[in-house]
């Protein structure tokens, strides 16, 4: 009962930028953890990461609606407040911070943030304004908060890369990179796994799980781009999914790579008409 208690009293949710500006008055070494909500596995282990190495612990949740290049994804996009705050509560996060549009927007314009023509890859070359979004939120959000560290997920490592390049050059906050979980069926945790049917999951695990296999071989493989281009092919007809973009690249400057050393193997395809990315 004392505990729970305890829990409760600790945990400060705030909803606009004065109570955020008070609370955090003189937090040192804060951890921030940006999320859209409706957390999962993935999310929490950002979240012990920060709480074992910060001081203090803030999670946003803001499902940012400039990020999103169709409406109807963004309308789709799960909402689960509630049961995000009892995770949140269990987890001994210091602050919740669950702004509205106008909280984060209302600030001043940042500069027009514009991607290179380097960088108009992978996901980038699919969602117009995607990235833009993110960088332009990730931006807001670190001018309120004034993290220290940032964590963030390689399951999105397009995001995350982009995301470290600007935000470290402009500010000084750190963003940390944080390894990818999956289910035991070898999908990688996402929000929007919740919009998949069942019959629909088991397909992107199956899909997933050969795609891993194909990796591992690809150390003994002759004309790796060759053999991509294949897979991308057999599984799209085996599984009937539209697969966006199958490439192999480079972790550290997600240049296209033919050498499977520092690489990973980056995807993005449709189950229905949800749209699932992982890179392994
Ligand atoms: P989201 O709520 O989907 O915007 O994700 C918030 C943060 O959690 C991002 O930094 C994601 O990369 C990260 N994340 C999402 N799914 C996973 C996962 N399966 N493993 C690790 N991090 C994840």
């Amino acid at each position: 009962m004392f505990y729970l208690l305890k829990l409760f009293i600790q945990m400060k949710i705030l909803f606009n930028k004065d109570d955020l500006n008070e609370a955090l008055y003189n937090v040192k070494n804060l951890g921030f953890v940006p999320t859209m909500g409706s957390l999962h596995k993935g999310h929490i282990s950002l979240i012990k990461k920060s709480k074992k190495i910060c001081n203090k612990t803030i999670v946003s949740i803001f499902i940012n609606p400039t990020q999103f290049n169709n409406k109807a994804d963004f309308f789709r996009y799960p909402r689960n407040f509630k049961k995000d705050i009892k995770i949140l509560k269990k987890l001994n996060v210091n602050f919740v911070f669950k702004p509205n549009k106008e909280q984060v927007y209302t600030s001043k314009k940042t500069k027009k943030i514009k991607l290179l023509k380097s960088q108009k890859i992978l996901c980038a070359k699919y969602r117009k304004g995607h990235f833009e979004g993110v960088i332009e939120v990730m931006e807001r959000l670190t001018k309120i908060i004034k993290p220290t560290k940032i964590f963030m997920g390689e399951k999105d490592f397009q995001q995350l890369y982009l995301v470290k390049k600007y935000i470290e050059k402009k500010y000084d906050s750190k963003v940390i990179p944080c390894k990818t979980i999956r289910d035991n069926n070898s999908i990688a945790l996402s929000s929007r796994n919740l919009n998949l049917k069942k019959s629909q999951l088991i397909k992107a695990a199956k899909l997933t799980k050969e795609l891993i296999n194909f990796k591992k071989n690809l150390k003994i493989k002759k004309e790796i781009v060759k053999n991509i281009y294949q897979k991308k092919k057999e599984l799209s007809q085996k599984y009937k999914v539209k697969i966006e973009y199958l490439e192999l690249r480079n972790k550290i400057n997600l240049g296209k790579s033919n050498n499977i050393n520092n690489s990973n193997l980056f995807f993005a395809y449709y189950v229905n008409n949800i749209r699932l990315i992982d890179n392994i």
